[in-house]
Formats: structure tokens, C-alpha cells, sequence
């Protein structure tokens, strides 16, 4: 066959089994997702096809990719892949007829060149959305039902309810989660509204590459004509001074226009250091939502929906021990959880409450770590009735030396620390005289039952 039979030959394939896609997907997710593709060329078992949009091929690749495949292969069984591409400028051109097609967009509104390459500029800059990453993978609890409720409103409002709105939390919480969330949710019901999601990092190397390139002008124009702008990780232009003052003339422009900003951060506005007075007030002025940390039913919730989604029987003893002690973010969570299935899946034995602690050691270990010296000396100063100063101090009456053995004691056991940083937080001491401690308490507990208590009472209250 010639080149051109083959291609003649695939359109056709094509162009029927698109028509079974749309039987079976409805008109409106066929208009928006499958009538923009075409289909390029063949390679081995590959077959190779494009999308007008970095967004759009995200979309597909998330969505269709799975169905497309079978589909292929069902008409050719030398198929087995498909792989799904963005457009470049050259095949535009190469299909004038599918530039006056309005729908290639997935958009009821016509794309003029000037907007086909202003948009092909803001997929460039937007940075890809992970498809694992929507609302219906969202565990809702409540340290984060306000964030999520606020998120989820913002994604389905016609008009724009507040903005910006803000959600700040700390690390591995779920604010990228519902960032993109709020993109995949946009995107699939009204394709034609612009999105565009990045990092404050990346905002910032696009600033500074436009200043270089002088291209400023570029630059302004590919962040105002968004319709729905989204900054995660606000935090990374704190002390950038040109940085801060090119994202607050972007942030009024948009806002005067009407446009939605989502913004995360990993504080409060108020308390972001290094930002300037205006731009905190801007900040300030819609709806800020903060993600709470874990509590042990949400940690328990996620890895019950986790594990459901891998389709693996995880023991519910499992979870709930999980649950209890990774504590730190829903990231080390998941990836405690991700390690425990694969280690099982790669020896053939089933998850068991033994294999899980060995398997986890040092992630446990590095959870546990979260008790402080300094919570230790308040916990047990308290206990004894002492000064947290007496901690540090010289002073060796035995009613303030004894809780001051038990408190390295402790630091020893609940944290990682060396023998010579606990001395250098109780008051600069040496290591010797940790490790004396250390064997003067373990002596003690030995010959003084209620004494013994004692320290297991502070133990456990420290572990939470
Ligand atoms: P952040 O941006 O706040 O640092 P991410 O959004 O990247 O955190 O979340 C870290 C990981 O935890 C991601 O894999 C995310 O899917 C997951 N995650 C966080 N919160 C939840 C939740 N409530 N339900 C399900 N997964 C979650
Ligand atoms: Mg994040």
C-alpha cells in the first residue's frame, strides 16, 4: 500500500470509530473531546494522534485513551497503542479547513489566528493536570469540608462567587488536589472558558524570561485573557519585589474583568513574610479557606478510598494502624500505603500488620520523630512541677535534676537526635551526661515501680 492508501485507510477507520465513540460517550463530551482529534499516522502498532491543546491531550490521555486503544485494536489487531499528541503549528497548516471549524476548539466560539496563537502560548505555560487529581477522589473530612465546599463552588458558579479565593495549608494537605480539581471541573463542563494553571515558580521564570526577551508585552497578554487563573504555591514570590508587583498588576487586571483567581499558599495571606501590604489585602479580599491538618478519621478515610481505587483487599488493621501513625500529610500517607501493596504484590504474600512495620520502618520512625525536645521538657516539667528554665539551668537539687534525667531520657527514646544535640538543648551539656541520664533512668525504672509509671505515663502522653 502507499503512503497515501494507508492514510486513506485509517481516516476510515477513523472516521467509523468515532462514530461508535459518539453512540457511546453522548454528543456534548464527543463535540468537546473526540471530533478535535485527528489522526496522523500509523507507526508499527502505534497509531499516533493529535489535539489542537496540551489540555485537550491531557483530557484524552485521562479519559478516552483506554477506550481508543480497544477501539483500534478491534478494527486492526496490529494495534495495541495509541498516542495522543498536541497539534503543531505546522499541521494547522497543513488542514486550513479544520482552522474555520469553530469546534476544533471543543468551542462554540470562533478562533481567530491571533487567539489560536495566544492560546497555544497559555498551554505552553500551563502546566499539566494530574488526572488522579479531581473532586470525586477528594475524601472529605472536617479539616477540609470548608476548603473543598469552596472549591467546588468556585468550579461550578456561573459567576465568579468571591475571589480570589485563597486556600493555604500546609505541605501534602490537598491544595494542588483541589486546584486542579477546580481545572478538570471547568474544562469538562464548559471547554471554551480559559484555564490556566501554574506554579508561583513558574510564573515568576516566565516573567523573568519575558523581561530578558523583552516580550513583556506577550507576557501580559497570555495572563489577562484567562478566564480562570490559578497560582499554586503563592508563597515561592514572597521578597520577589518585580515578581510581586507583575502579579498584582495581573491579579487587578483580571479581577477587574471579572475573571476568577485561585490562589494557593502554604499560609494565611496575613501571615505570608516577605509580601508586600497591597497585595496581602488583595489576598485578603475574597474567600480564604484554610485545610486543616489530618485527624485520624479523614487519614482513615483516604486510605480506605485509596486502597479501594488500587483494588487491593487492604486489612482493615491495616488502615486503621496507617492511619494512626502517619500522621505528617496525606502524601506520606499515600505513599505508605503505595509501598506496603507493592511489597506484597512483588513477594506474593498478603498485607499483614507485621509485613506493614517492616516494610515502613523508617517512614514510622520519621513520623514518630514529630515529638520535640521542647514538648518534651514543658510535658515533663509540668509533670514534676519544675520551671521549663530549670531544663537548661545548672541547678543539680535533685527535685529539679531527677525530671531533667527523665526529660533526656525521653528525648532519647521519642526522637532521632544524637546523644550531643539533646545536651546542646538542655542547657549545653555534655553527651556523657545524656548517656548517664539515660542509664540512671533505666536503673531507677528497674527498682521503682511507680517511678517506672511515671515515665510510661509521660511516654505515652507524649506520643499522643
Ligand atoms: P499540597 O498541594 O497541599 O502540598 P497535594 O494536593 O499535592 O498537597 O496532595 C498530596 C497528595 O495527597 C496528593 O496525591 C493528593 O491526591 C492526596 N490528597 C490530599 N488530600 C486528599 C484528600 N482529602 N483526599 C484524597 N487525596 C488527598
Ligand atoms: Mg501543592
Amino acid at each position: 500500500m502507499s503512503s497515501d492508501q494507508i492514510k486513506r485507510e485509517i481516516d476510515a477507520q477513523w472516521l467509523e470509530l468515532s462514530e461508535q465513540l459518539r453512540a457511546e460517550i453522548g454528543e456534548a463530551a464527543f463535540q468537546s473531546w473526540i471530533k478535535p482529534i485527528s489522526v496522523r499516522d500509523q507507526d508499527g502498532g502505534t497509531v499516533k494522534m493529535t489535539v489542537p491543546t496540551r489540555f485537550m491531550r491531557d483530557w484524552v490521555a485521562a479519559h478516552y485513551v483506554d477506550r481508543l486503544t480497544d477501539l483500534w485494536s478491534q478494527c486492526d489487531a496490529g494495534i495495541s497503542a495509541v498516542e495522543i499528541n498536541v497539534q503543531t503549528d505546522r499541521h494547522v497548516q497543513a488542514t486550513p479547513e479544520r482552522a474555520d471549524d469553530g469546534n476544533t476548539f471543543g468551542s462554540a466560539r470562533r478562533i481567530g489566528d491571533m487567539d489560536k496563537d495566544l492560546q497555544a502560548k497559555r498551554d505552553d505555560i500551563s502546566a499539566p493536570l494530574d488526572s488522579r487529581f479531581m473532586f470525586e477522589r477528594f475524601v472529605v473530612g472536617k479539616p477540609n469540608e470548608f476548603a473543598y465546599a469552596a472549591a467546588r463552588r468556585v468550579a461550578e458558579a456561573e459567576v465568579v462567587p468571591f475571589n480570589p479565593l485563597f486556600l493555604y495549608g500546609g505541605v501534602g494537605l490537598g491544595k494542588t488536589h483541589l486546584m486542579h480539581a477546580i481545572a478538570w471541573h471547568i474544562r469538562q463542563v464548559t471547554p471554551q472558558r480559559n484555564v490556566m494553571y501554574l506554579s508561583a515558580e513558574k510564573f515568576m521564570y516566565q516573567f523573568v524570561r519575558a523581561l530578558r526577551e523583552q516580550n513583556t508585552v506577550d507576557f501580559k497578554q497570555q495572563f489577562r485573557s484567562v478566564d480562570v487563573l490559578m497560582i499554586d504555591d503563592v508563597q515561592f514570590i514572597s521578597g520577589k519585589d518585580s515578581t510581586q508587583e507583575e502579579f498584582f498588576h495581573t491579579f487587578n487586571a483580571l479581577v477587574d474583568q471579572g475573571r476568577q483567581i485561585v490562589i494557593s499558599a502554604d499560609k494565611s495571606p496575613s501571615d505570608l513574610e516577605g509580601m508586600e501590604e497591597r497585595l496581602i489585602s488583595r489576598l485578603n479580599c475574597g474567600l480564604v479557606a484554610d485545610i486543616h491538618a489530618t485527624t485520624y478519621e479523614l487519614r482513615l478515610g483516604i486510605l480506605q478510598s485509596k486502597a479501594e481505587q488500587m483494588g487491593v483487599e487492604v486489612p482493615p488493621k491495616v488502615l486503621e494502624f496507617l492511619a494512626h501513625k502517619i500522621t505528617s500529610n496525606v502524601r506520606e500517607l499515600e505513599g505508605g500505603l503505595n509501598r506496603v501493596v507493592a511489597h506484597s504484590q512483588l513477594i506474593g504474600r498478603d498485607i499483614s500488620l507485621e509485613t506493614t512495620q517492616e516494610v515502613l520502618h523508617d517512614l514510622l520512625r520519621a513520623n514518630d520523630r514529630r515529638v520535640t525536645i521542647e514538648e518534651i521538657q514543658k510535658r515533663v516539667s509540668q509533670h514534676f512541677n519544675i520551671r521549663v528554665s530549670d531544663m537548661h539551668s545548672a541547678r543539680r537539687a535533685r527535685s529539679v535534676a531527677r525530671p531533667r534525667q527523665v526529660a533526656m531520657y525521653l528525648a532519647k527514646q521519642l526522637t532521632s537526635r544524637s546523644l550531643p544535640e539533646i545536651g546542646r538543648k538542655f542547657g549545653g551539656r555534655d553527651h556523657t551526661t545524656v548517656m548517664h541520664a539515660v542509664k540512671k533512668v533505666d536503673e531507677l525504672r528497674e527498682h521503682d515501680s511507680s517511678f517506672a509509671e511515671d515515665v510510661e505515663l509521660l511516654r505515652r502522653m507524649l506520643e499522643g
